[in-house]
């Protein structure tokens, strides 16, 4: 499996830093299959975080990933999922690595720019989330 879902989150949006953390991607050596910017509903936030609903932060979650426009984006790399993982960095941005993409444009733990699938099967799944088979594009 050599793809990752990302999602640029409304922190990163309303920020203005969608464009950077894209060419950050890019650089990394990412490639762009799919993307789109939408605005999640709450149904949809409550879907796609499913797994976090007994945490105490869902209901903040829900309502900052509802609160302005994300673009979820399919990207392709050797290893997608683990090399995305170490792009983007620690949750908390104090805990993340240098010149990863949360180190360098999240504003906290919950308001942290970016979100990647943790594994192969999630990755899957969340594609599926948003995207069809005929979404994906080869450049
Ligand atoms: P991720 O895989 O690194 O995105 O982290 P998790 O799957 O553990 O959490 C999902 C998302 O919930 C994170 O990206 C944050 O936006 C948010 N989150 C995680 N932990 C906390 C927390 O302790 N407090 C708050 N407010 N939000 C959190």
């Amino acid at each position: 499996m050599n793809q990752t879902l990302a999602i640029i989150k409304p922190d990163a949006t309303g920020a203005g830093r969608a464009g950077k953390i894209i060419a950050h991607l890019e650089e990394k050596g990412f490639k762009v299959r799919a993307m789109r910017m939408t605005r999640l509903d709450q149904r949809q936030a409550e879907a796609f975080y499913a797994v976090h609903r007994e945490r105490p932060f869902f209901d903040s979650l829900v309502s900052f990933m509802t609160s302005g426009p994300v673009i979820p984006m399919v990207l392709e790399k050797d290893g997608a999922v683990a090399a995305f993982r170490e792009a983007i960095g620690a949750t908390n941005p104090e805990e993340a690595a240098e010149g990863t993409v949360r180190k360098l444009w999240a504003e906290s733990i919950e308001r942290n720019a970016v979100h990647g699938s943790d594994s192969d099967e999630n990755a899957r799944q969340e594609i599926g989330f948003f995207f069809s088979d005929q979404d994906l594009l080869s450049i």
